[in-house]
């Protein structure tokens, strides 16, 4: 089973470090996780969107939160933390079903669709 870009990451989101090279001025974009996949733009924002987009993350799907401890332009260096705006829904296990001893229906809380809000928690 292959996971949704989305689920890639994860339901605490994914921390994603955004530094600019000193040698050419570009920003770069990786997941701290797995920084074998980089992007790199001339600004820090559009580093981190072309990241997601490799990715297939949906920018309409994610929000970015930045750790604004770790953040300074001075230094060039930025983190953030990407969130699913949906998460799975915890109720069904993101099954979409509820089974009971003697039925199998929809789930009541995600009403099928599988996933809820984050908001909703
Ligand atoms: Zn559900």
């Amino acid at each position: 089973m292959t996971a949704t870009p989305i689920a890639r990451l994860g339901i605490h989101g994914a921390r994603v470090i955004v530094h600019r090279t000193s040698d050419t001025k570009q920003w770069s974009a990786w997941f701290l996780d797995d920084p074998q996949e980089t992007a790199a733009a001339p600004n820090a924002a559009d580093a981190v969107w072309q990241l997601l987009q490799s990715c297939g993350i949906d920018l309409g799907a994610a929000h970015i939160l930045p750790d604004r401890d770790k953040c300074s332009s001075e230094k060039g260096h930025f983190e953030m933390v990407v969130l699913p705006l949906k998460i799975p829904c915890p109720d069904c296990k993101g099954s979409g079903t509820y089974v009971g001893l003697s039925v199998i229906e929809e789930c009541r809380r995600c009403r099928g669709t599988k996933t809820i809000s984050r908001t909703s928690l």
